[in-house]
């Protein structure tokens, strides 16, 4: 996953240059070859482009930006630009050019399903990625990449997911107090993660621990709002993002303090080691039914209360509605070309699709509640976006319908439909991204000083979103990938994936 690292040049190994000309010449075959096979010196011109700098000014056309080093040195209108000697140059004629994309909810990047899908990403404009479980030792992990040559997106790294006792995914950090929840924040920042992963299982007292370590250390804790804690809760306790709206719509409902009582008792009796078949169906019904119930009863007054509580402690929003559709259209499209660059395993996870553990009649019930969360959920992100709630573009990569790099593009495109403008929803994916991280100052955006990470389109993505999908060409950490090299990328992905030996550990 490495990027691209300048080599540095001691002054030692410079000193030939000044005995041999021919050493001298040597030196610089060997410079020029790193050049151009690396692409971060050799200038590169994009000429005649429509630039989409996702600052939030309009698009602004006959632009040319220049690329040196890895970074964007020149944005300005092609009357006035000063073209480098011997630049590579692209022809941007009727084209559109975009800040890289980044997938701000994806599993699978750091553990075997990373080599093939890092191409994934890479080969549809994706140049960071958020992973949301990380491995259990981040510096560990950082180190085993370092040898890797493959182009790959940048890596924001959870811990592994902390969740409570008896808990959904079995690679799980378990904690069950305030002790245990202060100690995994100790452990995962001193093992190099970005941030702490919380999930639904969370007890309240762990929970709340967790988010005072957390303040007090500098790390931010990111993820699930837990059962055991209402959205408004987790908001002011400083949680940094709230994944999948996440009892978002129980803050939306009037009736939200009784729903919350009545669903832990419910959770608890469906994950009771101990429950059997008729105890889970019966406590499975049941959790439906309130779902139900709390779409019935939202209220758009107390939802706008919350929604102003997110905008005050500056609480991120990342919807993933392509999961949310992706939980109503199972069984899986078969047909779906996409499907050939997915591993045998997790194909497999994904032909079993997200009710196989269910009867018939709840498998039923499932996806009409599903239905009615996808369209709540829609609505909300609406309101959320018209009331100033900060909203990060993410697809839960790796669950069934949910692809690699590809799926981006379907979630840009769900973004617009809820209701944003698709300057928001690019921006989604890219200003705000590199906001959220820390990297605005470097990243996000197409500006004089920032990395060159961009996506050259055929055709306008503020004209129809769905053309975020038209790419010519990818320019990672100021290296060009035109539409041949992303086509073999592709090819490369899938015969990586189709190895024996790939895994779908994990989320
Ligand atoms: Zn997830």
């Amino acid at each position: 996953m490495t990027r691209i690292l300048v080599p540095l040049f001691t002054p030692h190994r410079l000193r030939p240059v000044h005995r041999s000309n021919l050493r001298f010449s040597l030196f610089l075959m060997f410079l020029l070859a790193l050049c151009s096979s690396h692409g971060w010196s050799q200038s590169l011109v994009i000429k005649d482009v429509t630039v989409i700098d996702a600052t939030g000014h309009a698009a602004q056309t006959n632009m040319s930006v220049t690329i040196e080093g890895g970074h964007i040195v020149g944005v300005s209108p092609s009357k006035k630009a000063h073209i480098p000697k011997n630049a590579t140059i692209v022809d941007g004629t009727g084209k559109f050019l975009i800040p890289g994309l980044w997938d701000m909810h994806v599993h699978g990047a750091s553990d075997t399903r990373g080599p093939w899908s890092h191409l994934l990403f890479v080969a549809n404009g994706v140049v960071g990625v958020r992973d949301m479980s990380g491995p259990p030792d981040a510096h560990a992990w950082r180190a085993t990449q370092a040898s890797n040559t493959d182009p790959s997106p940048t890596i924001y790294l959870g811990s592994p997911i902390v969740d409570g006792p008896d808990p959904t995914w079995p690679d799980s950090i378990v904690v069950a107090d305030e002790a245990q929840g202060r100690e995994v924040v100790d452990q995962q920042q001193q093992r190099g993660a970005d941030f702490i992963k919380v999930y639904s299982g969370l007890p309240r007292n762990a929970y709340f621990a967790i988010a005072d370590e957390a303040k007090k250390r500098g790390i931010p804790f990111e993820g699930h709002v837990p059962d055991a804690v209402s959205a408004a809760e987790a908001s002011g306790a400083g949680q940094k993002s709230i994944e999948h709206l996440t009892l978002v719509a129980e803050g939306c409902s009037k009736e939200e303090k009784t729903t919350a009582a009545e669903r832990q008792r419910l959770e608890a009796s469906f994950r009771a080691p101990d429950a059997k078949m008729p105890q889970k169906i019966a406590a499975g019904q049941n959790i439906i039914r309130l779902n139900f119930h709390v779409v019935e009863t939202f209220d758009e007054a107390t939802a706008q209360s919350l929604f102003a509580q997110f905008v005050k402690n500056g609480t991120w929003q990342t919807p993933t509605l392509t999961l949310l559709q992706a939980q109503i259209d199972d069984p899986l499209n078969t047909n779906d070309p996409r499907l050939k660059y997915l591993s045998k395993e997790v194909r497999a996870k994904w032909d079993a699709g997200y009710y196989s553990h269910f009867p018939p009649p709840a498998r039923t019930a499932m996806i009409q509640l599903a239905k009615a969360e996808f369209d709540e959920s829609k609505k909300i992100v609406g309101l959320m976006y018209q009331a100033g709630v900060p909203i990060l573009a993410g697809t839960d990569t790796m669950n069934p319908g949910c692809f690699p790099g590809f799926g981006i593009h379907d979630e840009l495109a769900l973004l617009v439909e809820a209701g944003l403008s698709p300057l928001a929803a690019l921006q989604a994916a890219t200003r705000n991204a590199a906001q959220f991280v820390g990297q605005l100052d470097s990243r996000g955006t197409i500006e004089v000083g920032k990395t060159a990470d961009l996506v050259l389109l055929e055709k306008d993505p503020l004209a129809d979103i769905h053309n975020t999908r038209s790419i010519q060409a990818v320019v990672l950490n100021g290296r060009l990938f035109q539409r041949a090299e992303l086509d073999a990328m592709l090819a490369k992905a899938q015969t990586l994936a189709s190895r024996d030996d790939v895994g779908a550990s994990g989320k």
